[in-house]
Parts: structure tokens; C-alpha cells; sequence
């Protein structure tokens, strides 16, 4: 098993190396701010009671309040999201959001709970980390199963605590209550305008480009099906069940709604696509293959397999840096997560103010601003890596670096 953490701590190290960073700086960066295990007991609809552990991490708060999703999964572990919200550092620090990095998550399989159960589980979590979240400490967002709903949840149950309601606690809320326009669809667009850049960059055309998606949710949904909207050939997509395959492409409109209804992909009937393991589906040919699922899925063992001109990392950490050097050399771009799926905080951040100013803005000047910012960070990274002959990766890990130990330097060792 391959430790996110351990993955994590490379990637900066190799940063930190070629940065010359000072050894205070380093140890300051590898190590987290703060990370909070709680026990959540709750009482399932047969009566009995469950424990749960959740857990909360900031990994840096130099540059603002933490910033960073909750993920809902069984194999949610420390490690996991410390490596999550170091990535959160880099990922905000990268687009100069006055935000730092964090994460957090319940150590469940949310399937097997019922709503009520989900409803109880998120509303014991928020309280048992009220202390360490809030509008100018910390904000969570979703994350890997879990959404609008769980964040209106967080949301009531911190301003209930509170005696006031305090929409700026979390983001990626109902618009009703809170929420941004566009928030829903932010990251899977922000991963279209940056794809939609390159290919411009590299005298592409999008027309009949040919896409696999891993992980068909919240973020591989919306970047399939812009992706087709302007030509593109959707021909693999999978889900945690299986990988679906049609060389001559796929019904993307209609797996959306398949997913939608709560399908798993094991269970699509239809003789002209073929099923495949959801790990193989990554090794098809293709022109652009977009990890949105989790980490560690691009590794040694299959890097040489792989057979596409980009990567466009919609999921956090889908590549191991063994994996990257094997991609370097075959000459695939790798497009990072820490830029490519950035869209989803930026209009978190956008949320975020929007509710401390209680002024909301309409949807033509979210994706405005949506892409000034995530395109003038695109451009800055793209530069660098021409100029210094880098990989986009590591470009972007040395803005992204030594922006956030810029910080720390200027804010000095308390006391
Ligand atoms: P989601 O829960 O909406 O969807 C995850 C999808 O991945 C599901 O379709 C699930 O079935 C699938 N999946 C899980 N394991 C798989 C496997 N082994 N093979 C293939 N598919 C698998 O989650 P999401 O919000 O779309 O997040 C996906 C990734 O994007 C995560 O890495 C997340 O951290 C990252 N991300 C999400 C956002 C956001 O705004 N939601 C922002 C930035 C990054």
C-alpha cells in the first residue's frame, strides 16, 4: 500500500530541494498545524449505537484560514488526509487565495447508512470539531461522498451552536442557504478551462480528441460532458464497480442520468459497451485521461502501460511521483491536481466571501472570475515550466512552495 503522506512528503521535498528552502522552512512544511481524531457515536434507526472516527487536519494556516474537504469513505485515514491537506496548501497558495490547507473525513461507508443515519453522523461530527472550524479558522467543503446536503447540515449545526446562523462555516452549500452559484460544477469546469488552454497551447483540436474518465461523480461528470460538448469522444468512464468501454464512444448524457438515479456501472445493460476492470480501463488508448476518483491510482506498476498525450488530474493525488518520472519520460503531460481541479476551491473562496459580504454574485461574474484566476495561475505555471524545461508539476509545486514559506518567513517563529 502506497502512504498518501509518504507521496506528499516526496513531492515537497523535491520542491524544497531544488528550492534551496532553508531546513526550518522544510520541517515546518512537513509537518501538520494540527489534526483532531474524534470518536462519533451515533444511534442507528434498529436502535443500537455505532462509533465512528472522524477526523480534522490543518497542515497550514500561515496564509489564511484552513481550507479543505470532508471526505465519507471506509479507508479514510490520518495519513490519507494529511496528504490532502498539504495538497490544499499548495492548491490555495498556487492561486494566492488568502487561504491555507486542511481536510477531514469519517472513516465510513456511507452506502450502508440511511439518511437519517448520514444526517445524525455529520451533525455529532461538526460538533465534536465545532473548536476548530469556523468562517476565520477553518472551512470545510465536500469532499468524496458527501455534498450539499452534508454541508447545510454543518452549516445548521454550527449556528445552532452558535446561536446565529453562520453561512461562511462551510462552503458548497445550497444556494438557498448560503451557497454559490456554479459551486456545483466548479471543479469539472475549472479542469475544462484548463484542458481548453493547453490544447490551445499545444496546437491541438479538441475535435474527435478521444477521453477516459475515472470516477464518473461530482468532478468526472461535468468535465465528460463539457469535454463532449465541444467535440470530444467520450470512450471510457468507471465507477468503484467497473470500467465501461466503447471505442466508438459512449452515451455520456445518459450514464449521467444512470449515475444520477444511483446506478453503479456493474449493473448497465447495454450489448454495445464493453465492461472492463475499473483499473484497466486506465492502460486504453486515449488522448486525454482524467483520474477523478482518489489517490495512488497512477503507480509504477502501470505508468508504462498508460497510453494517452495528457493527464488531466481531476482526483488529489491520482499520481505517484515513481509514476510521474515514468510519464516524464514517455513524454505525457501531466496536468497537476494541485492546478487542475483548483477550480473547486477558488469558488469556495468565491463562496466564502460572498457570504461574509452577504452580496451574491450572478453566474456570468463567477465564471469570470473563475477563469481570470485559474488562468492567470495556469499561465504563471506554464511559463515556468518552458522556461526551466520542468515538468508542470514540478512548476507548480516551486510557486507553490515558496509562496507559502515566503509567508512564513515574513510571519516570523512565534513567540
Ligand atoms: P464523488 O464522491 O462525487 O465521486 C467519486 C467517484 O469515484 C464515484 O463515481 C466513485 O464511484 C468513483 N470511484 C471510487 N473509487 C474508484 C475506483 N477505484 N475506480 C474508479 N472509480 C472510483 O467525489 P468527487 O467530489 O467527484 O471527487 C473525486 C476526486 O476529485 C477526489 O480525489 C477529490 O478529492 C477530488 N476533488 C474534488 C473536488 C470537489 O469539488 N468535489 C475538488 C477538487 C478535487
Amino acid at each position: 500500500m502506497i502512504n498518501p503522506y509518504e507521496v506528499a512528503l516526496r513531492q515537497l521535498n523535491d520542491a524544497a530541494e531544488i528550492l534551496d528552502l532553508e531546513l526550518f522552512f522544510r520541517k515546518k512544511l512537513q509537518h501538520m498545524e494540527r489534526s483532531l481524531a474524534v470518536s462519533i457515536p451515533i444511534r442507528m434507526d434498529d436502535g443500537s449505537v455505532e462509533i465512528f472516527e472522524g477526523y480534522r487536519i490543518q497542515h497550514s494556516t500561515v496564509r489564511g484560514p484552513g481550507k479543505g474537504g470532508i471526505r465519507y469513505d471506509e479507508n479514510v485515514n490520518m495519513d490519507e488526509l494529511k496528504a490532502l491537506a498539504m495538497w490544499m496548501t499548495w492548491k490555495t497558495a498556487l492561486l494566492k487565495l488568502p487561504l491555507g490547507g486542511a481536510k477531514g473525513g469519517i472513516c465510513v461507508n456511507p452506502k450502508k447508512l440511511s439518511q437519517g443515519e448520514l444526517e445524525r453522523l455529520t451533525r455529532r461530527f461538526t460538533v465534536e470539531i465545532l473548536n476548530v472550524i469556523g468562517p476565520d479558522i477553518d472551512i470545510p467543503a465536500p469532499d468524496v461522498n458527501t455534498n450539499s446536503q452534508t454541508m447545510a447540515w454543518m452549516m445548521d449545526t454550527y449556528s445552532m451552536q452558535k446561536g446565529r446562523t453562520i453561512p461562511g462555516v462551510v462552503t458548497g452549500k445550497p444556494v438557498e442557504i448560503g451557497g454559490s452559484l456554479g459551486r456545483d460544477r466548479a471543479t469539472g469546469m475549472g479542469l475544462f478551462y484548463i484542458i481548453q488552454k493547453l490544447v490551445e497551447k499545444l496546437n491541438l483540436n479538441f475535435n474527435s480528441m478521444s477521453i477516459i474518465v475515472q470516477g464518473f461523480g461530482k468532478v468526472g461528470t461535468v468535465i465528460a460532458e463539457e469535454l463532449e460538448e465541444v467535440g470530444c469522444k467520450v470512450i471510457g468512464v468507471s465507477d468503484s464497480t467497473i470500467g465501461l468501454y466503447r471505442e466508438a464512444g459512449l452515451n455520456t448524457q445518459e450514464l449521467i442520468a444512470f449515475k444520477k438515479n444511483g446506478g453503479s456501472f456493474v449493473n448497465y445493460d447495454n450489448d454495445s459497451v464493453q465492461k472492463i476492470d475499473n483499473r484497466e480501463i486506465l492502460t486504453k488508448r486515449c488522448d486525454i485521461l482524467i483520474p477523478a476518483a482518489k489517490e495512488n491510482e497512477i503507480t509504477k506498476e502501470n505508468a508504462d502501460q498508460i497510453d494517452c498525450k495528457i493527464i488531466l488530474e481531476g482526483a488529489n493525488g491520482p499520481t505517484t511521483p515513481n509514476a510521474d518520472e515514468i510519464l516524464n519520460a514517455k513524454n505525457i503531460i501531466v496536468v497537476p491536481d494541485i492546478l487542475a481541479n483548483s477550480g473547486g476551491v477558488l469558488v469556495s473562496y468565491f463562496e466564502y466571501i460572498q457570504d461574509i459580504n452577504a452580496y451574491f454574485w450572478d453566474m456570468d461574474r463567477i465564471n469570470e472570475e473563475l477563469q481570470k484566476v485559474l488562468l492567470k495561475a495556469f499561465e504563471e505555471v506554464y511559463h515556468l515550466s518552458q522556461d526551466k524545461s520542468i515538468s508542470l508539476r514540478t512548476a507548480a509545486y516551486l510557486i507553490a512552495v515558496s509562496e507559502t514559506s515566503k509567508a512564513i518567513q515574513l510571519r516570523g517563529l512565534y513567540p
